[in-house]
């Protein structure tokens, strides 16, 4: 989908909706009340400093905590509580989050393998989300015995191989040093325009952001700075913030 398409996206087509979504944490507030809209097949990125509150509004989104306050819907559905399990959202980690005993071809299987789906599709599934990430062949490999680079494509195909909905890395990159970063940025993006599927993409370097974003939200202790295309927090910083955060480089 190109981006002028994304930008015209109307607020009906919204994949995932946030309405005065907060999180607590005893009488600590790490997300401020919180409306968000997400749209459908858009690469939008949180960006933000560190503590700034991208992995809470993920992990709400995902299911692993739940809101305050407020209400997340998905598509029309309301899921502030649903289990993680009925969402169909798919999540790379920035640590890959493998099972260090089993091989590639396992870790990937995994999801399909506690939805119960019958052997010859998983062994199909399992196949095209390897070759997906350029990982034939790796099948019988332990996590171990890969490079950095190979794992994070290993935890990118165990999220791909069931086709959720919507597709969630927080920090994916942030382990790996910044040739390989770019490289991976690059097949990303390719991802995310081969699959069609909406992308969630936390990250707290804005060149990173700047390069892969549809949409950038930029977050602030708890809060969204300003939500728009990287032209507009580039050129139209709403901010001091904004324009420092925006302007820095690495
Ligand atoms: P980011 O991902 O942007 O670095 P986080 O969402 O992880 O930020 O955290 C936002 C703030 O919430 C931080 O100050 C963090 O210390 C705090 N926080 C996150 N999770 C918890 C928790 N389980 N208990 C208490 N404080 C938390
Ligand atoms: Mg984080």
């Amino acid at each position: 989908m190109t981006r002028d398409r994304v930008n015209q996206l109307q607020d009906d087509e919204a994949a995932i909706t946030l309405e005065n979504v907060s999180m607590n944490f005893g009488t600590f507030t790490a997300l401020r009340p919180t409306d968000l809209k997400v749209k459908s097949g858009e690469f939008l990125t949180l960006l933000g400093p560190s503590g700034s509150g991208k992995s809470t509004l993920l992990n709400l989104i995902a299911g692993s905590l739940a809101p305050t306050t407020g209400r997340i819907l998905l598509g029309g559905r309301d899921i502030t509580f649903a289990p993680p399990r009925e969402r169909g959202i798919g999540m790379v980690f920035q640590n890959y989050a493998l099972m260090p005993h089993m091989s590639v071809f396992e870790n990937v299987a995994y999801p399909l393998r506690i939805r119960r789906e019958p052997k010859d599709v998983i062994g199909k599934k399992v196949h095209d989300a390897l070759a997906r990430v350029g990982l034939e062949g790796f099948d019988e490999r332990k996590p171990k015995q890969m490079s950095g680079g190979q794992q994070q494509r290993v935890g990118i195909a165990r999220c791909i191989v069931y086709s959720p909905s919507i597709i969630m890395m927080d920090e994916p990159l942030g382990a790996l040093d910044k040739n390989l970063r770019e490289q991976m940025q690059d097949e990303i993006k390719r991802l995310h325009t081969d699959l069609g599927t909406t992308f969630i993409y936390v990250t707290h370097d804005q060149e990173e952001a700047l390069n892969m974003s549809d949409r950038i939200c930029l977050m602030n202790v708890g809060g969204i700075s300003q939500l728009g295309t990287p032209d507009e927090l580039y050129f139209e910083p709403r901010n001091r913030f904004v324009a420092e955060f925006i302007g820095e480089s690495n």
